[in-house]
């Protein structure tokens, strides 16, 4: 017998024939003899159009409450967790869902992106044992003690949810059911040959999810690794009846890296053609000039990733090149604009169709030159690499836009990653 977090997004629970399949999953889990405990989403579409509503209804921006958004946006949840409850409970599966309020599950006050504070566990484990009851969770939703209002987790916020919970209960596995069967080497849309991995660690998972794979929300991968909460992301569209709960079931396992036996250097390849370049020329070779760029874009709220400075050859002037979301390029301008005097240039130089490319791989801690055969491989294509940057386990690249898709496939080939 193990104890187990099912999760269900959205597509899983779109309508009432796909919850009625979520229940035949959480059964059959149940009738295998396993304590359960189910967090599910709002139905697809339901939060969207929840914004949607609240943005309709403001009159300016000043004047948005997120305690209210929070209020109208939570409500999607707690529709399916019912749903859910009323089904299991007429398939003869005890049953009985949970708002965040009621569990609780603590926040902190900061609505609308609150961070989890504490679940408690103990209601739900007593239940188990005392009635063989299934919880199910509102996912994406907690409350925050001091004020007692409901605060949400920012969107995708119910993965992060299913893994709190998981470590609240001390799950043995934390699955998350969505609509793809795992994680792959990269986006198979992309390169068709792209595979599902058996496993990935945590390290990894995090460099794939935050550099544009949007299999899970990030921080559900930082918490899994800070409590060691084992997630097995796998696919809600097999029939539940053809899965023995007992085998080996197709997906993608994110655990310690101690617990991969055959790691291979590169793992995956993460890409995200939603990057603008700024290049601020010619600014003084001097001390506080990276801080009279950098801190009014950190005020502005944008988040600066890739950043690259030369040494100068002449003592006197530099170049400083960094990447922004595109949504950002704009406002990011602008911000530079604005502290001109303060910064000293001579131009801003910008683009906006570049596309950034990560190789992940913790194998890389160990082996040296890995980069370098990248560098050779896009050269042979005659692909320009902008900017490059690298950490322990990653490296990016920086390339045109136009190139995304044929870069891709060359590391994807280089690094031995396609399905043979
Ligand atoms: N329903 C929320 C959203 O769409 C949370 C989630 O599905 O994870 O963002
Ligand atoms: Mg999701």
């Amino acid at each position: 017998m193990a104890r187990l977090v099912m999760k269900f997004g959205g597509t899983s629970v779109a309508d009432i024939d796909r919850i009625r399949n979520v229940a035949r999953h959480v059964k059959r889990e149940v009738d295998a003899g396993h304590e359960v405990a189910v967090v599910v989403s709002a139905m697809a579409g339901t939060t969207d159009q929840l914004v949607k509503w609240c943005e309709a209804a403001l009159k300016t921006r000043q004047l948005f409450d997120a305690r209210e958004y929070d209020a109208v946006v939570a409500s999607g949840e707690q529709v399916t967790a019912g749903l859910l409850a009323i089904t299991l409970e007429s398939m003869g599966v005890n049953a009985r869902s949970w708002q965040g309020w009621q569990l609780p599950i603590s926040t902190t006050d900061a609505h609308a992106t609150a961070r989890i504070v504490d679940v408690n566990g103990a209601e739900l484990i007593a239940r188990f044992k005392e009635r063989n009851e299934v919880a199910v969770i509102a996912g994406f939703q907690g409350v925050h003690r001091g004020t007692g209002r409901i605060t949400t987790l920012g969107r995708g916020g119910s993965d992060t949810s299913a893994v709190a919970v998981a470590a609240a209960i001390a799950a043995e596995r934390c699955d998350i059911y969505t609509d793809v069967d795992g994680v792959y080497t990269t986006d198979p849309r992309v390169v068709p040959r792209a595979q599902r991995l058996e496993k990935i660690a945590f390290e990894e998972m995090l460099e794939l999810a935050s550099q544009g794979a949007k299999v899970l929300q990030v921080r559900s991968v930082e918490l899994g690794m800070v409590h060691n909460v084992r997630i097995f992301v796998r696919s809600s569209f097999d029939k539940p009846e053809d899965i023995d709960p007992r085998g080996n079931p197709p997906g993608t396992l994110i655990c310690d890296e101690g617990e991969i036996m055959e790691q291979q250097i590169v793992t995956g390849i993460a890409f995200s053609k939603d990057e603008a370049q700024i290049s601020v020329r010619r600014v003084e070779d001097k001390p506080g000039v990276a801080a009279a760029i950098f801190g009014p874009l950190a005020e502005a709220n944008i988040n600066v990733d890739m950043i690259v400075q030369n040494v100068s050859a002449d003592g006197a002037t530099t170049d400083i090149t960094f990447t922004v979301p595109a949504a950002d390029f704009e406002r990011a301008k602008d911000t530079l604009a604005k502290a001109r005097d303060r910064i000293g240039y001579e131009r801003i130089d910008g683009a906006i169709d570049v596309t950034k490319v990560s190789v992940i791989g913790i194998g890389m801690r160990s082996h040296a030159g890995v980069a370098a055969k990248a560098f050779q491989a896009l050269a042979d294509r005659r692909i320009n690499i902008r900017a490059i940057t690298t950490s322990e386990i990653k490296f990016s690249l920086l390339i045109d836009g136009a190139f995304t898709e044929l870069a891709v496939r060359t590391l994807h080939s280089l690094y031995g990653l396609d399905k043979v």
